[in-house]
């Protein structure tokens, strides 16, 4: 109770809500230019579009409490038994059900400084207590990514779970396959590590890889994904995790019996089915990451390299005063004093015109 007591809860960065309205009847018509909080500004597939209004019809009725078709459509994917497979309100809900599950009163949660927010308030939500690790130095070759030595050595013996984001949120940062195998390697098997990769569909560096090869090696290795980010569904709310099936069926038992919903089981399951939309997507991600990380480079700013679809950007001075002035003229980023990164913001990558209305608002911001 009195860990609830001090938690603080997730911030979202701002009313958008609030900045919606003020903006809606703004001179020009503006809409808001909203690169606050990673989402795909392409949506999702077509087809998910069709199987959640074809869903509409069947709204009054439970969605399915085991999400079958999902599941088998996931299993089949990533090549798992749909045993393997948990589901949830978006891969936030799996992220606070691992700390409840496998944290509590008296043991260790390990995770980076500057990682996802949920990752704290998982640990404080469980009564257990927060070990964190330094990150790299923000001047060494891959800036402000994880120290997975520093990850490995703040483990001790109450810790029973470690989060790691790959790509992590909010640097953009990423690390290979050799790094993850020699850091598992010095992992105790009683610790679960929680592999997040919210952002991997949209990695493409050859020195990115995913933890799901290596999860058959590693029963303590868990890994959590999202259709909120490259499958351009964050409104529907629907994550999965896939981990050894002992400790999916433990997590089974605690979840809510209908957690997801019976829209976002039928998007999901339809949106898997489109690759090239899929693929569509990351590559226009990828160019306008690259475009814009150039953009602002020019502009003497320091992006922090990145394989999301956000890049980091460092003002080398208080960021909040740069922050309100593009709020006020209808630019939302995320502010990061909150991450401990009180010179930088996190700016998600929007479509061409998005992105071209925030460089615009910044040269005025700046001049
Ligand atoms: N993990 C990371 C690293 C994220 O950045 C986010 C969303 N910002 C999530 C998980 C949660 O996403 P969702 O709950 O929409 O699946």
């Amino acid at each position: 109770c009195a860990g609830v007591r001090g938690l603080k809860a997730y911030d979202p960065g701002h009313d958008l809500v609030a900045f919606r309205r003020r903006f809606a009847g703004s001179a020009g018509g503006h809409p808001l230019v909203e690169l606050g909080s990673n989402e795909n500004p392409y949506g999702p597939s077509d087809a998910a579009r069709a199987a959640i209004l074809d869903q509409l019809q069947a709204i009054h009725r439970y969605p399915d409490p085991l999400g079958g078709d999902l599941k088998r459509a996931l299993a089949a994917r990533h090549g798992v038994a749909p045993e393997r497979i948990l589901l949830g309100n978006g891969s936030h809900e799996l992220l606070m059900l691992l700390g409840q599950v496998f944290a509590g009163p008296g043991l260790d949660v390990v995770f980076a400084r500057h990682a996802f927010a949920v990752f704290a308030l998982a640990t404080q939500a469980a009564g257990a207590r927060m070990r964190i690790a330094e990150p790299l130095p923000r001047d060494a070759a891959m800036p402000l990514g994880h120290d997975l030595d520093a990850l490995a050595a703040a483990i001790t013996a109450d810790t029973r779970l470690l989060y790691v984001a790959n790509p992590n949120n909010p640097t953009g940062t990423w690390f290979g396959a050799d790094a993850l195998a020699a850091f598992l390697a010095r992992v105790p098997r009683e610790v679960i590590v929680v592999v997040d990769e919210a952002y991997a569909e949209m990695a493409d560096a050859p020195d990115y890889a995913s933890a799901l090869g290596l999860l058959d090696a590693h029963p303590n290795v868990v890994v959590t994904r999202t259709f909120s980010k490259a499958y351009g569904l964050a409104g529907l709310r629907c994550g999965y995790l896939i981990g050894a099936s002992g400790l999916v069926a433990v997590m089974e038992r605690l979840r809510e019996s209908f957690n997801v919903n019976g829209l976002a089981l039928a998007a999901c399951e339809a949106a898997l089915g489109d690759e090239a939309h899929l693929r569509s997507a990351c590559a226009r991600n990828a160019e306008q990451r690259d475009g814009l990380s150039r953009a602002l480079r020019e502009r003497g700013l320091d992006v922090f390299p990145s394989q999301t679809n956000f890049v980091l950007v460092g003002f080398g001075r208080d960021a909040a005063p740069i922050e309100r002035a593009l709020t006020d003229r209808g630019v939302i980023l995320r502010p990061m004093g909150g991450y401990g990164l009180p010179d930088c913001l996190r700016i998600s990558v929007g479509n061409p015109d998005e992105n071209r209305r925030l460089l615009a608002a910044l040269d005025e911001v700046l001049a």
